[in-house]
């Protein structure tokens, strides 16, 4: 179901108590699954008149934090430490070391290597911000405790259908390019645009660099080109950040990905797809850390004709997947249907417990069930020159 503006409903707790009614947010394209909805969400903007009070305050992401889910986390503590607040960012996991030249990153507390520390305060917060993620699972280990807490949870978040019924407050808009972009909406639309400085400006350039791409992704609307324009006005140094995100790897890094690129990297091309399969043994001998291998999947999308691309990790408790698409693929909807997974309708990603051979016969079963979706919308012109 598609929505736009403000949108209320009543429907049936199906653990049969009372009918409750839920509002949701204004927002486009936001889809709903009436079974998860049991809780009132207030929109974000009723947060905005609640800044002025100091509060103690958790900003919190997704597993294995990228550009965008930090950069938001650390963009928005730079504001509300500003607006007097006491505020800790808690990564449920470590994260890619190519980040840590974020502002104030080395204060931000890794749940699994500081649980005494990061339970502390999580347990002593009023407000905890929910960044960059649709479901509490995202968050790995830290999501049975986010589930038990009874302070204020907030959701900021662009992921296709959130699990709003964990949240007091929120807004989820999967038309925005990044959580970036949304946390630069909230700091401005809650009158405090004057708060953006070069720190915040980094944090959240980075992130909205990533998730689009370098800009060149569709989502890519003429909103977030006049943020850019406004954090440029208030002192960002792009380059700088383009180097520090793209230009910061180890040389075997490097080695790896053209290991991967000549060894490990399939086409399909009656399908118009593409796997990569990595297994444990590559990230032993190339010593592959977390953030190593982001970016890989989007290489197949380079070929000619390659309209969706699936990338599978041999990690150690799991196979963890990535999936990228062009058009019209809905790479959402297959790591779903597929891959216990979700994210964004052209970016997603996936699980499985399975052995890495049983993943890849299980992608190659998907292709061919989906071979409709997977004909190009175009014909393509192959260019031999
Ligand atoms: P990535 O491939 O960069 O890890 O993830 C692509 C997108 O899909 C990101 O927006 C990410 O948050 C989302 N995503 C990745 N893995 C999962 C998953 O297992 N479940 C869900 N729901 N989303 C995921
Ligand atoms: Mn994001």
């Amino acid at each position: 179901m598609l929505c736009g503006g403000l949108l209320c409903i009543v429907c049936t707790d199906l653990r049969g108590k009372s009918r409750k009614k839920i509002t949701f947010f204004g927002i486009l394209r936001l889809k709903l699954d009436i079974r998860c909805h049991f809780y009132i969400v207030k929109p974000i903007t009723e947060i905005y008149g609640l800044l002025d009070q100091p509060r103690k305050v958790v900003i919190t992401m997704h597993q294995k934090p990228d550009a965008d889910a930090l950069g938001s986390a650390l963009g928005l503590h730079h504001c509300l430490v500003q607006l007097g607040h006491q505020v800790t960012v808690v990564s449920p996991t470590n994260w890619p070391r190519f980040l840590n030249w974020m502002p104030d990153s080395a204060k931000v507390l890794d749940f699994e290597g500081m649980a005494d520390k990061a339970l502390k305060v999580i347990g002593e917060a009023e407000w905890v911000f929910c960044l960059d993620f649709n479901i509490l699972s995202r968050t790995k280990r830290m999501a049975p405790l986010l589930e038990s807490l009874t302070s204020t949870k907030i959701l900021i978040d662009h992921h296709e259908q959130p699990q709003t019924g964990q949240f007091a407050y929120g807004i989820s808009d999967p038309g925005k390019s990044s959580t970036s972009e949304m946390v630069y909406d909230f700091i401005v639309h809650s009158g405090h645009g004057d708060k953006i400085n070069e720190k915040i400006a980094e944090c959240l350039y980075a992130g909205v660099m990533a998730d689009t791409g370098s800009f060149r992704f569709p989502i890519t609307s003429a909103a977030v080109h006049r943020m850019v324009a406004d954090l440029k006005d208030r002192g960002l140094k792009h380059s700088i950040v383009h180097e520090n995100i793209y230009d910061n790897f180890l040389e075997n890094k490097l080695r790896f990905t053209g290991h991967v690129l000549l060894n490990r990297m399939e086409i399909f091309y009656e399908y118009n797809a593409a796997l990569i399969s990595i297994p444990k043994s590559d990230l032993l001998k190339f010593d592959i850390t977390t953030g190593d291998t982001e970016g890989l999947v989007n290489y197949p999308l380079s070929i000619q004709g390659i309209r969706m691309a699936g990338l599978v990790i041999d990690r150690d408790e799991e196979r963890k997947w990535s999936f990228r698409s062009k058009g019209n693929v809905d790479v959402n909807t297959f790591a779903r249907q597929y891959f216990n997974g979700g994210g964004h309708f052209n970016a997603s990603g996936g699980r499985s417990t399975e052995t890495l051979a049983q993943n890849v016969a299980a992608f190659k079963k998907a292709l061919q069930e989906n071979l409709q979706t997977l004909q190009p919308e175009y014909p393509i012109s192959v260019n031999n020159d």
